[in-house]
């Protein structure tokens, strides 16, 4: 039996029934994106701590929080990623504390496994034998991955930029890749017409509420596995903004259902030439300072009920955005599920940050040196956020902060070159070495 109740839009509050439609019929595809609801009484009474103790250390020991059937819940390892304590990061960042929840050691190496293997589980369960998604990287490559574990065929788009790591994994994986000759854009309009067209399942983030379920399951694990001493802070990077919706829901799921009393803050990351939800939560920060009422809560019941999220006003415009980011998995100049993770951020009593592609590059070698996580550029760029709150003074010296790792630096070995610089070519002599190690001695 399905634990979902209904689906909400995060713009109007309209109450949808489930499998009735993807999107909002009042707001429109592009901005009608849909939440999921839970019977949390029911959850509450099998979700706890004693049951959990008895269940596989996977991320589908939530099912009661997840919108698949028991019946097509799979047995595969996804989650239950490692929390990294990281002193010497925490130091030269200036807080008292960092952790590292590093996702990039799931199966396909990134955050996105956790949203993929849902959205392929819903697939299986709604009666579909074909998936696709259109995807600068990480998206594609889990999905590839989740479909491949599951023998579902897939078909990926991606745009002309993909880094090597990323496209190697998807062709490994089985999957028909279309690299689109055009922008991203172009990429996910084709891809959504032909899901239209041959009756493949749209896995794409925008338009399936069901895979900010799956990325849920991120902020459940951080609430259980380290229930008894959380930090003040969560630090996600942002590209779409699933990603950030989907921790804190499951962070206030938790608690809703009382596996832990924690209520998180949440820091959301952007790269300061791609970063129209961090300036569009700046612009709606200022409003409310200058004292403008902030919206109630709409539709028959609270959307924020059992989300934390926090409706943000229905007449926001997203800023249009020309720049670009060598972070390829959040270089989104038009994400789609901002609402969603201003809603997030805003009921956090949260904080957003943006980063140039310099600090990003200094984050990848920063925190592989003082962590020894190895993070891609997307990814490091939170630890450079962190950075950035502190000198802003978002966040003070006794911060305690809980950064997701998003993706591995494996998959984009070119993009880490960049950053963290070259080997010393030496002869195979140890005079050569000597004078090298001798040189550097003082370091
Ligand atoms: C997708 C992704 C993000 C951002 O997630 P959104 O849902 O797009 O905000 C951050 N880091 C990595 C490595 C990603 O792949
Ligand atoms: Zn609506």
């Amino acid at each position: 039996m399905s634990p979902v109740t209904h689906l909400s839009c995060v713009r109007c509050g309209r109450h949808v029934v489930a499998g009735r439609a993807w999107t909002c019929p009042a707001c429109g595809p592009a901005d009608g994106i849909l939440d999921i609801h839970y019977d949390l009484d029911r959850a509450r009474r099998t979700l706890t701590r004693d049951t959990l103790s008895r269940r596989p250390l996977t991320h589908w020991r939530y099912r009661e929080l997840l919108p698949i059937d028991d019946a097509f819940i799979p047995d595969t390892p996804i989650g239950w990623t490692p929390v990294i304590e990281a002193p010497r990061l925490a130091a030269a960042l200036g807080v008292r504390r960092i952790r590292l929840k590093d996702d990039g050691r799931n199966a396909s190496a990134s955050f996105k496994d956790r949203a993929s293997s849902v959205g392929v589980a819903h697939a299986l369960q709604t009666g579909f034998r074909e998936i696709a998604c259109a995807s600068t990287g990480n998206a594609a490559s889990s999905l590839a991955h989740c479909a491949a574990a599951a023998g579902l065929a897939c078909n990926i788009f991606v745009p002309q930029m993909v880094p090597e790591g990323k496209l190697a994994q998807l062709l490994a994986y089985g999957a028909r890749v279309f690299k689109v000759r055009g922008t991203y854009a172009q990429a996910y309009d084709l891809c959504t017409q032909a899901c239209e067209r041959f009756g493949w399942y749209n896995r794409n983030c925008a338009v399936n509420p069901y895979l900010v379920e799956g990325k849920k399951t991120g902020g459940l694990e951080a609430a259980e596995q380290i229930a008894d001493d959380p930090p003040d802070w969560v630090a996600v990077s942002v590209g779409d903004g699933c990603t950030i919706a989907g921790i804190f829901k499951g962070i206030e799921q938790a608690r809703a259902v009382g596996l832990t009393g924690w209520s998180a803050r949440m820091l959301g990351v952007q790269a300061a030439g791609v970063a129209p939800i961090a300036e569009l939560g700046r612009a709606l920060w200022c409003r409310y300072s200058a004292g403008e009422k902030e919206p109630g809560v709409t539709g028959r019941k609270p959307v924020t009920q059992d989300t934390g999220y926090k409706p943000v006003p229905q007449d926001l415009k997203l800023p249009a955005c020309n720049g670009t980011t060598y972070a390829d998995s959040i270089n989104c100049p038009v994400p789609r599920n901002w609402r969603k993770a201003l809603a997030a951020v805003h009921g956090s009593g949260g904080a957003w940050g943006t980063v140039s592609d310099e600090q990003i590059m200094e984050a990848v070698r920063e925190t592989g040196r003082l962590s020894g996580v190895f993070a891609e550029p997307a990814a490091a760029a939170v630890v450079a956020g962190v950075a950035e709150a502190r000198r802003a003074g978002t966040l003070g010296g006794d911060a305690d902060v809980l950064i997701f790792m998003t993706g591995n630096g494996l998959k984009d070995t070119a993009g880490a070159l960049r950053a963290v610089g070259q080997p010393h070519d030496v002869l195979p002599e140890l005079a050569d070495v000597a004078r090298i190690v001798e040189s550097e001695a003082h370091r």
